[in-house]
């Protein structure tokens, strides 16, 4: 029996994102809609027990690193309980968190201690109006609270990820990378994804991150860096400082042939691309009483249905789920 997922193209797939919950308590405007609840019903969502069952079958395949998103993961009332149990499983090396921060204070130092070793943290301005105003009603008071938290929690990297958006928050680049360099984050810089009617709308603020990365380098010397994780960004760092800067460019760079990663949505729905409508529904054949072997058959049969690359720009109205339904 083959023992781990590689796809029709050659790539090796050992990184899992987890999406614990399709809710959030930030409405940012290029995510999710003003006012949209229709949200995957609790029952529907993956136990700690399916959640153990589904990443120790991803493990068996080489998965080596999970990530817990959402939505929010930190609306998840068993989430320190998920991370303990994911971080302990045999085969899972690496265990980390995008978060909105909202909720961070209180839940750093507990999710450490779970094993939740690096973290994400969204953040788009550091104005408080503004952040709001992106967000839809955040506090941006709350995040920077939560990040104290997680430095006085060891968590190594913290990372700060800003979509870029045109006449919303561009001209905080640079404020933006002085925040970092004082409070030792590592920062990344996002294009704008046409994913949902709210994505796709934000993509009239899309910025092409050569654009940025050219403004920083009139400001400082940008050499080539690489950074733990198994995401897709490109880094520099600001020489003869510790900053690491990563571009995540999706629009002006795919980088589709280097992907490792598939996406377990709340309900065990697996997603093998962000860019791409096909799935396969793993909960319900979990719960239908699934043996081992067969939801280890099945994620080999999935695999093989990866799509070589998204098509964003081909084909902008693919995609209709929104970020916080897949894990983004
Ligand atoms: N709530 C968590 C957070 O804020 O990080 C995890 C989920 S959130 C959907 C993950 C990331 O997706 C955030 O950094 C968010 O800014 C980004 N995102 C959402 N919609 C996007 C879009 N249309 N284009 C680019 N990034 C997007």
């Amino acid at each position: 029996m083959d023992t781990t997922l590689v796809d029709s193209f050659g790539r090796r797939v050992e990184y899992l994102r987890l999406s614990l919950t399709d809710r959030c308590d930030l409405r940012c405007f290029y995510c999710m809609p003003k006012g949209f609840s229709d949200y995957e019903s609790p029952a529907e969502w993956l136990s700690p027990d399916e959640l153990e069952r589904m990443v120790r079958t991803f493990a068996r395949l080489g998965v080596r690193r999970v990530r817990l998103t959402g939505g929010e993961p930190l609306l998840r009332p068993d989430l320190v309980e998920i991370a303990r149990r994911i971080s302990s499983l045999h085969g899972i090396e690496d265990l980390s968190l995008s978060t909105n921060g909202v909720r961070l204070a209180k839940l750093a130092p507990q999710l450490r201690s779970a094993g939740v070793a690096r973290l994400n943290v969204s953040l788009d301005s550091l104005h408080p109006d503004r952040f709001r105003e992106i967000t839809g009603g955040g506090q941006l008071e709350r995040v920077l609270e939560g990040l104290r938290a997680a430095q006085s929690s060891g968590y190594e990297p913290i990372k700060i990820n800003m979509v870029v958006l045109r006449d919303v928050n561009h001209e905080e680049v640079e404020d933006m990378v002085s925040f970092c360099l004082d409070n030792n984050f590592t920062l990344r810089f996002i294009e704008a994804m046409p994913v949902g009617s709210t994505g796709r709308s934000a993509t009239s603020h899309y910025v092409d991150l050569a654009e940025v990365e050219a403004q920083l380098a009139k400001r400082y010397r940008l050499v080539p860096a690489i950074v733990k994780g198994g995401g897709p960004a490109r880094y520099v760092q600001v020489a003869g400082t510790p900053l690491r800067i990563g571009f995540i460019t999706p629009i002006s760079q795919h980088f589709c042939d280097t992907c490792n990663r598939v996406r377990l949505g709340v309900d065990g729905t697996l997603y093998l691309c962000l860019g791409d409508q096909y799935s396969i529904a793993m909960g319900s054949l979990l719960r239908s009483g699934a043996s081992d072997s067969d939801l280890h058959e099945t994620l080999l049969q999935a695999i093989a249905m990866k799509p070589e690359r998204h098509t964003f720009s081909e084909t902008p109205d693919k995609v209709v789920r929104f970020m916080s339904q897949t894990g983004g």
